[in-house]
């Protein structure tokens, strides 16, 4: 029987995750339309759709540390966040790597912009550059919310309507798309095509956080120096735009563990994922099967101790979504 190779393993696993946001995102905007009045059709909120309010999240999640309150507005939203931090600390960047919606469009992508031989290799000192804005943005937000930002401020954020309508008012960004917002799209797409992984390698300030933590991951990417034959392939397929081919261990916050790099390997047992504790050689799935892992559990725990729907009622949320217009 012919083996899953981690490339066929990562598009099928995006692929699916990403076919999920979009019923995810159907539901939800068949809720919306029922909860304005413009359906008879009653649809319950799905949850995951608060997996894209990452700001709102971190909000929460210094309530949480700070007061031990679990958000009540939007508590999947918090089970998905904290769910994707420790997935970070213990498999690394699984989420960019495998569950990422946006990360399987610019995995897409690039392999448009290799078809057409017009990708673009960033290295050096331009690289370096380019990587900076993330994490500014990053330590911008990390900052205001758990230093510069008073528990009172938290709390008046979580509970203004502002928060209570975020994922309706995502929503309306995109069906209602301005003029501005899709050349900016559009301009970023191509230049995902172009050059590789654009908008997760050098502007996401979500991906620069996880990268940042999933350093402390005890999982890695190990290359044995002594069978290697430095042909560079994998350095040639890594989304992260890491020199593979001339590291030992690689534990870049860059690595979003796709195992790419693996599975172009032309010599067995070259590059492994490993256990930088025990030095024990795990199998390559290990990140894609701890990622959906560590989320499920997430998922039931929250669903069986009641932290993931909303105990607000639904007619307070309609008079804020009726604000909208
Ligand atoms: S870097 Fe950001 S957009 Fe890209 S896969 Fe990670 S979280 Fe998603
Ligand atoms: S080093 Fe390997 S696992 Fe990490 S991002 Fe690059 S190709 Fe993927
Ligand atoms: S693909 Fe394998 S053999 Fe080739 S340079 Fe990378 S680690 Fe070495």
């Amino acid at each position: 029987m012919k083996k899953i190779s981690p490339e066929t393993a990562r598009d099928s696993i995006q692929f699916a995750m990403t076919l999920f946001c979009i019923w995810v995102g159907y539901r939800f905007y068949l809720f919306y339309q029922w909860m304005i009045g413009k359906s008879d059709l009653a649809v319950a909120k799905p949850g995951a759709v608060e997996g894209f309010l990452p700001i709102s999240s971190l909000l929460s999640l210094k309530q949480l540390v700070t007061k031990g309150i679990f958000d009540e507005v939007h508590p999947a939203g918090l089970t998905i966040f904290i769910a994707v931090i420790v997935m970070s600390l213990i498999v690394r960047k699984g989420f960019c790597g495998y569950l990422c919606p946006v990360g399987f469009i610019h995995n897409l992508l690039n392999k448009i912009g290799r078809k057409l031989g017009k990708t673009v290799t960033i290295k050096g000192k331009v690289e370096f550059g380019m990587l900076i804005p993330k994490y500014i943005a990053m330590t911008f937000f990390v900052y205001t919310v758990f230093v510069k930002m008073g528990g009172r401020e938290i709390d008046a954020f979580i509970h203004s309507p502002y928060n209570f309508t975020a994922e309706a008012k995502m929503m309306l960004f995109f069906t209602n798309m301005s003029q501005t917002a899709a050349l900016i799209v559009a301009g970023l797409l191509i230049l995902g095509i172009i050059i590789p992984y654009f908008w997760c390698r050098f502007l996401c300030p979500y991906g620069a956080l996880l990268g940042i933590i999933s350093k402390a991951s005890p999982v890695a990417i190990k290359r044995d120096e002594n069978s290697c034959i430095n042909c560079g392939r994998c350095s040639k397929v890594c989304p992260g735009g890491i020199e593979v081919d001339i590291k030992q261990t690689i534990n870049s916050a860059e690595c979003v563990g796709c195992t790419q790099c693996i599975g172009t390997c032309p010599v067995d047992n070259c590059l492994t994922v490993t256990d930088r504790l025990s030095r024990i050689k795990l199998p390559w799935y290990v990140i894609a099967a701890g990622s959906i892992f560590i989320l499920l559990i997430y998922y039931a725990a929250a669903k069986y101790t009641n932290h993931w729907d909303s105990p607000y009622p639904l007619e307070m949320l309609r008079n804020y979504y009726m604000q909208l217009g």
